[in-house]
């Protein structure tokens, strides 16, 4: 079996440098997270605004919150004022938002986009059309509240091990596009999110730079 901080070592031990763990957990009560913070994690992952909310307020300061999930426009205001990036802009609606939000709080807030790539339906993102798009359009380019750091992505739940591979290598493929054609002069954008308990593993050898994991280290979610 093995403790929280066991596996938590047990999957830092695997990542190559580069490559920083956001845990993720979700579902996990505050005390298995003070159990992974006492190992030394500071990055974790949430992807409910309430259950953010309630954790934020009664954990160290100093974790930094990642926002996994899909974000609707109505609750960019809860978090605003503490969440250090938002990894799944699916829309430009949402950018704006967040734009307008963090202005109010005096922040710039980092943020991924999100890519569609799997093949199901129910996954939330950008096709790369609709991302070129909106990068193309500019307006990204006025807010001065949001920081695009890079790419976030979740690839097909399967046991297809090359269709993973596929997947993640399209999505740093297209990072590598995005990269020259706008954000060539800004080292900040850099971020590559992909990999979760099932396939970070694949993820690594796919230039991810954020490896996503919650079962693997806290055990099965119950909702
Ligand atoms: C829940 C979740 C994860 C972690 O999934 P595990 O399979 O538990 O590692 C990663 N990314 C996102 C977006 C999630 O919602």
């Amino acid at each position: 079996m093995g403790s929280i901080s066991d596996h938590l070592r047990g999957v830092v031990s695997q990542l190559p440098d580069g490559v920083r763990l956001v845990a993720v957990s979700k579902y996990h009560p505050a005390e298995s997270i003070m159990e992974a913070y006492g190992a030394g994690q500071r990055l974790f992952g949430e992807s409910h605004v309430q259950e953010l909310q309630s954790k934020h307020s009664i954990l160290p300061d100093d974790i930094e919150w990642h926002f996994i999930g899909h974000l609707q426009t109505n609750k960019v205001k809860y978090i605003a004022p503490y969440v250090s990036m938002i990894e799944a802009v699916d829309s430009l609606r949402l950018l704006r938002e967040i734009e307008r939000q963090a202005s109010r709080c005096g922040r710039v807030i980092d943020v991924l986009l999100e890519l569609h790539i799997a093949s199901e339906e129910t996954k939330y993102g950008f096709s790369f059309e609709a991302c070129r798009e909106m990068l193309s359009a500019g307006e990204w380019r006025d807010m001065k509240h949001v920081s695009i750091r890079g790419l976030m992505m979740m690839a097909t739940y399967t046991d297809d091990t090359e269709q993973i591979r596929r997947e993640m290598l399209s999505a740093a493929t297209f990072f590598d596009e995005v990269k020259a054609t706008w954000f060539a002069d800004d080292d900040k954008f850099c971020e590559r999110s992909w990999g979760m308990s099932h396939d970070y593993p694949i993820a690594c050898e796919c230039q991810s730079t954020l490896v996503r994991v919650g079962t693997l280290i806290f055990g099965e979610r119950s909702y």
